[in-house]
């Protein structure tokens, strides 16, 4: 098998559309003292893009490691912490930042468990949503973009751990030698 990548959102376009969500909060939260929340490790170029156009220097940030079993391809919804955050979030504004939005289940779990640590409130900014597969639905404050049922990858997200490192998001082809 060999494995073609083709590209579906540009790094242009990524760029331009982080910088219209990061307006978004930038407008949202002004004032306030927010700890951003990175889902690893999927997010790690979004946040580091996005974080750049956030023009409070009272944000801080903080990560969270999850993981999901899945039987075969598809999310059984069971979700274990497998870092956890640093610092507590009692009484903070905080933004969940995620690279991806497929069942829901992962986000589900996370702000439920947010919910008895007692943060003054709590948004989820995701790069991608994948509404077709949705099982739990979530409130997503803000989002860059909605693709369709497709494996994606790049810009962060990663096939079999590859792939992190493209600039772009692009989708997986397999083709038969
Ligand atoms: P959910 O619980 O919403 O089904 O799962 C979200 C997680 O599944 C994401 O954080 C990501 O790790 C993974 N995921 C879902 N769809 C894709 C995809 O198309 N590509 C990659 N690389 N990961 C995905």
């Amino acid at each position: 098998m060999i494995e073609k990548v083709h590209q579906l959102i540009s790094k242009e376009e990524i760029a331009l559309k982080v910088k219209e969500v990061a307006t978004q909060i930038n407008n949202d939260y002004k004032g306030k003292d927010v700890v951003f929340v990175g889902v690893l490790k999927g997010v790690f170029m979004f946040m580091s893009d996005l974080l750049k156009e956030i023009n409070s220097t009272r944000v801080t940030t903080d990560f969270i490691g999850l993981s999901s079993y899945k039987g075969g391809t598809k999310s059984t919804g069971e979700v274990e912490i497998t870092a956890d955050l640093k610092d507590s979030i009692e009484g903070k504004h905080v933004i969940v930042l995620e690279d991806i939005v497929d069942t829901g289940l992962t986000l589900s779990f996370l702000l439920k468990n947010f919910e008895k640590r007692k943060p003054a409130s709590v948004a989820i900014c995701t790069l991608l949503e994948k509404p077709s597969n949705i099982e739990k639905y979530v409130k997503i404050d803000y989002k860059c973009f909605v693709i369709p049922d497709k494996f994606v990858l790049g810009y962060g997200l990663d096939y079999d751990e590859r792939y992190r490192n493209l600039p772009y998001i692009g989708v997986m082809e397999f083709i038969e030698e």
